[in-house]
């Protein structure tokens, strides 16, 4: 297929070793992002939270779940948040495939994606944050720009809607990137509840911190324009 027309996010990351894990920025703004959906039981009810809180985050969808509830793709869309590529089958070693085999597992994302919404994701997170040199050569060539995240309470393991809440809220800073689950995890693991429970006290806790909600799209926009400070670069996520 052809390229999704990122050229500027390419050049401005070239340098980019892997993924990019936060981005320095010189006022409050903080992205929250959601991984692993669109799932019918959950996206619904962060959107619904999200809604209720006045603010717009980022979902970094699984292809072919996008392609089973389209409907649920076209809400998050609807509702003004950003819809990224995190791949087509969420495969646990796609970083260690062939060329061919990781580029159709991210073009088959931008095509359903695109079909479902008009808009081609600008941006990569690859499944589990698992990058290696191919991965990166297949998304600079695709332009797709990789985006990690900086905070990673780990929802998908339970680990307590406290947990949850004070994990995101001590390690807030500006530019973070926040990573929370709207879908995924193993057999007992797959329940959001504990993610949805910490949510409203996560966002009204750094709405009391100063922080203004902004999308991945547009930190990166607000990070190029201010020139600031070298990328910072974390090349290991969970
Ligand atoms: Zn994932």
């Amino acid at each position: 297929m052809a390229l999704f027309g990122c050229m500027a996010f390419l050049f401005a990351f070239s340098g980019c070793g892997h993924g990019y894990a936060a981005l320095p920025v010189d006022q409050k703004f903080i992205a929250l992002t959601f991984d692993d959906g669109p799932s019918q039981l959950y996206t619904p009810k962060v959107l619904e939270i999200l809604k209720e809180h006045d603010i717009k985050a980022t979902f970094f969808v699984i292809g072919r779940q996008a392609q089973a509830l389209p409907e649920i793709v076209r809400n998050v869309k609807a509702a003004g948040h950003e819809i990224e590529n995190h791949s087509w089958n969420h495969l646990f070693l796609l970083s260690a495939l062939s060329p061919r085999k990781i580029e159709k597992e991210i073009c088959t994302t931008q095509d359903i994606v695109f079909n479902i919404t008009g808009e081609y994701p600008a941006f990569f997170r690859p499944p589990f944050g698992w990058t290696s040199d191919q991965l990166t050569i297949s998304c600079q060539r695709l332009s797709l720009p990789v985006i990690d995240g900086s905070i990673q309470p780990g929802d998908t393991a339970k680990p307590g809607k406290a947990n949850i809440v004070s994990i995101i809220l001590r390690s807030a800073e500006p530019g973070a990137i926040i990573i929370l689950h709207d879908g995924g995890g193993f057999r007992f693991y797959k329940n959001r509840s504990e993610t949805l429970e910490a949510l409203p006290e996560v966002i009204q806790g750094l709405k009391d911190r100063g922080y203004i909600f902004v999308t991945i799209k547009e930190l990166v926009d607000y990070h190029i324009k201010s020139a600031q400070s070298p990328l910072i670069h974390k090349a290991t996520i969970n």
